[in-house]
């Protein structure tokens, strides 16, 4: 009697246990999680980072393709996961604290509208690049005395967002006066303060720059001289490779078949909230 309660209690015990493990390994920390992904626990995770503030590529709204979210990254989060089979899960997370949050394991990848550039190569690994722009200048639409990076120099309030590429071309490379560069957090915000007359321009990557400019009744200045070419790339920890294979397939997919053009123009009409 004593041993078939032994045994009674062992087998409750690795019933509860494996219970715990499955839903600790389904656990939702309060991100989004793709429908119609539930899994029993066989499915991989793929833990997704972004800054949902940079319309089109990724924003939040009511009704998103995953959970809140929506945008053109993460559609294309969304096909990585579903190719995989694996179950999807996106947080939140300020851009400038992507990379670090990739580091320390909270997130595999990050997809957001991410420029590669050196300084972000020493830190993390890069997918292939996915998507060109470049950044241009968001002004009111009556202004004439800006008309490229060279004149924003001439004592003009300058937004950008911070540690944004945007950030390091008018402190770096256009060296504007400290005093007239505003670093916010969020371009849908900065471009307000065009509109409201508070700053005399903001620096943003054209296909966000040019959505808002256009939904404010604010006019864009392009400067392809002084902005170059940058490319978009989903970010993952260094030598992850198992990770960037998979990544890299679903993006040379998308890119050969079109559906990243695709999708461009599918979100070119969305309204940022
Ligand atoms: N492409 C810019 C950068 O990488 C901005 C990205 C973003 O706003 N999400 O810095």
């Amino acid at each position: 009697m004593k041993k078939i309660f032994k045994r009674f209690t062992l087998a409750a015990l690795c019933v509860l246990l494996s219970t715990i493990m499955l839903s600790a390994c389904s656990g939702n920390t309060g991100g989004g999680t793709a429908d119609g992904s539930s899994s029993g626990g066989a499915r991989e995770k793929l833990t997704v980072g972004t800054y949902a503030a940079f319309p089109p590529f990724e924003y939040t709204t009511t009704n998103g393709l995953v959970g809140e979210f929506d945008g053109i990254d993460i559609a294309i989060a969304k096909k990585i996961a579903d190719d995989n089979g694996m179950d999807l899960e996106i947080s939140n997370i300020e851009f400038s604290g992507l990379i670090a949050a990739i580091n320390s394991g909270k997130i595999d990848m990050a997809i957001a509208g991410m420029t590669v550039n050196d300084e972000r190569k020493q830190n993390v690994d890069f997918s292939v690049p996915y998507y060109v722009a470049e950044q241009v200048i968001v002004v009111a639409d009556g202004n004439t005395d800006i008309t490229d990076a060279q004149s924003l120099k001439n004592g003009k309030k300058v937004g950008v967002v911070m540690g944004y590429t945007a950030d390091s071309i008018v402190t770096n490379d256009l060296a504007i006066d400290e005093a007239n560069i505003v670093r916010a957090n969020r371009g849908i915000d900065i471009v307000q303060d065009v509109k409201n007359g508070k700053l005399d321009a903001v620096v943003i990557d054209s296909y966000t720059g040019k959505q808002l400019a256009e939904k404010n009744g604010l006019k864009v200045v392009e400067d392809k001289e002084s902005f170059t070419a940058e490319e978009y790339a989903i970010a993952v920890q260094k030598g992850n490779t198992e990770l960037l294979d998979k990544i890299n397939n679903v993006l040379n997919e998308m890119l050969e078949s079109g559906q990243i053009d695709e999708l461009a123009a599918q979100y070119s009409e969305v309204e940022a909230q």
